[in-house]
């Protein structure tokens, strides 16, 4: 083949291969996820050099409400006393990217207490904890291949903050690229998710990571985000969360950090697909129920506005309505269940409120029982994208329809809202796929298929506008942003 479509020579070697994941099927594995189930969790402490000080709170299921452990919220001493103690991983990069992959291995090893973790502490489903166990061992794997044979210096000191959607894969991914490049990292899990952190942290010491090289400081973001970044010493902040959040870093960074330090953002999105007359509904509809409800809606990729041309609308929304009949709603320990709990009281307050706020506007909403902080997923008619004030982070599907002569406009007033993180189009038309495709602007288009999961090393992710600054994670661009600039030629 002519030399753009040879893959490179290693693309598809061992080493980048990703995870070929878990059976759920399989009696010995569901043995190893059950025996997890009822085993009391470890309270969470901060992982730092020096002895760390804090306040104690309680970790909670969201599905039960129930406290499963506790952990200390370092205060500001302990972070300020973090950054002291943090050294750059000064072996090479051949050993470095030696102990992230023997990392991986160990993640995998162990499913079956990360399941449970995940199921108790995140609330997530069998399903979604494979699909995230698979991609916290896909960006080790993905890194330390990226990262083998560098020579470049790192940038120093790395604050990793992450959020509780995936609070081993977005976590993991942030801590393997700063640590690849040679940093060290202070990594900030979310609030809701120190458990699944500490795990984490604890296998990639026992794969090798240096203590000072990795520390993991639990804490509330007025403490710790806000101390990670306004400290010189830090030399960049990777941040995964909300719009709102990133401009509050990226303001006290801009403040008080030493010039050009970069703020790695990746946050909201108020994701489009669009159907058309011409698609395969069966498929749209698989598609559009797993992007808008798996995960509970809680993924920045999920697809929140659907617009359905209008010739196909009715017969399609009768569709979806069937579709969304069949989801099991509950327990996340069931191998039935599709739709497990949203994270906390308060986001059931807000996404429940919300719906009860757009109750005229409903199309369709299952019928589950009022308990725990279980959202009944929910399909709500709007006029476009505009009608949507902000983004609702969980299981929640905007619809609206369009005139077949009304596409372009569409298309203008999704780039027109200022997200740009995911898009999915459905249509048989192929220069449509085209034309579509180099209108819109958004980091990650998926065609006649679902917008959600992106693979490491196949579909880097990462959004524009109000929905992050790139680079995307899991693609070629990420680990170099993790080196010192090279220093600038002299003048003379
Ligand atoms: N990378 C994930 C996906 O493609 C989404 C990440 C997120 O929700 O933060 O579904």
């Amino acid at each position: 083949p002519p030399a753009a479509l040879r893959a490179p020579a290693d693309l598809f070697a061992p080493a980048r291969r990703n995870s070929t994941g878990f059976d759920l099927s399989d009696e010995q594995t569901l043995a190893r996820i059950q025996a997890a189930r009822d085993v009391a969790l470890p309270d969470v402490v901060p992982l730092t050099v020096s002895p760390p000080s804090g306040t104690v709170q309680d970790v909670l299921n969201p599905a039960t409400g129930q406290a499963i452990a506790t952990v200390t919220m370092a205060d500001a001493e302990t972070a300020a006393r973090a950054i002291d103690d943090a050294r750059p991983w000064d072996a090479p990069a051949s050993e470095r990217s030696a102990v992230l992959r023997r990392a991986a291995d160990l993640f995998e090893e162990n499913f079956g207490p990360i399941f449970g973790i995940l199921a108790r502490e995140a609330g997530k489903t069998l399903a979604d904890a494979v699909a995230e166990l698979r991609e916290a061992v896909d960006f080790l794997r993905y890194y330390a291949a990226e990262g083998e044979h560098s020579r470049q210096d790192p940038r120093g000191i790395v604050g990793a903050i992450s959020p509780w959607n995936f609070p081993l894969a977005i976590f993991t991914g942030q801590i393997a690229a700063a640590l690849i490049a040679g940093n060290a990292v202070i990594a900030k899990p979310a609030e809701a998710t120190p458990i699944i952190a500490a795990y984490g942290v604890k296998l990639l010491h026992q794969a090798g990571v240096p203590l000072s090289a990795l520390q993991l400081l639990p804490g509330r973001g007025s403490i710790v985000g806000t101390a990670l970044s306004r400290d010189p010493r830090v030399r960049g902040v990777v941040f995964t969360g909300s719009t709102a959040t990133a401009q509050t870093i990226a303001k006290t960074m801009a403040a008080n950090l030493v010039p050009g330090t970069p703020l790695i953002a990746e946050t909201g999105g108020l994701n489009a697909m669009i159907v058309d007359s011409t698609a395969l509904p069966e498929q749209a509809v698989r598609d559009i129920v797993n992007g808008a409800f798996r995960s509970a809606g809680q993924r920045c990729s999920a697809l929140r506005c659907l617009y359905v041309q209008e010739d196909i609308a009715p017969h399609l929304i009768e569709m979806i309505r069937g579709a969304m009949d069949e989801l099991v709603v509950g327990d996340p320990w069931s191998l039935e269940t599709d739709v497990g709990p949203v994270i906390d009281t308060g986001a059931r307050d807000d996404i429940g409120g919300y719906i009860t706020a757009n109750g005229n506007r409903v199309i369709h909403k299952l019928d589950i029982p009022a308990q725990g902080t279980f959202i009944p997923p929910t399909m709500l008619r709007v006029g476009g994208i505009a009608d949507l004030e902000r983004e609702i982070f969980g299981p929640v599907l905007h619809v609206a329809t369009f005139r077949g002569d009304r596409l372009d406009q569409v298309v203008a007033d999704i780039n027109a809202r200022g997200f740009g993180l995911t898009f999915g189009l459905h249509t048989r038309i192929d220069s449509r796929v085209q034309e579509v495709s180099d209108a819109i602007h958004v980091g990650n288009i998926y065609v006649n298929r679902n917008q959600i999961g992106a693979v490491v090393g196949s579909q880097p992710f990462g959004g524009e506008g109000l929905s992050g600054t790139g680079p995307k994670a899991g693609g070629p661009r990420y680990v170099p942003r993790f080196f010192a600039p090279p220093a600038p030629a002299s003048a003379g």
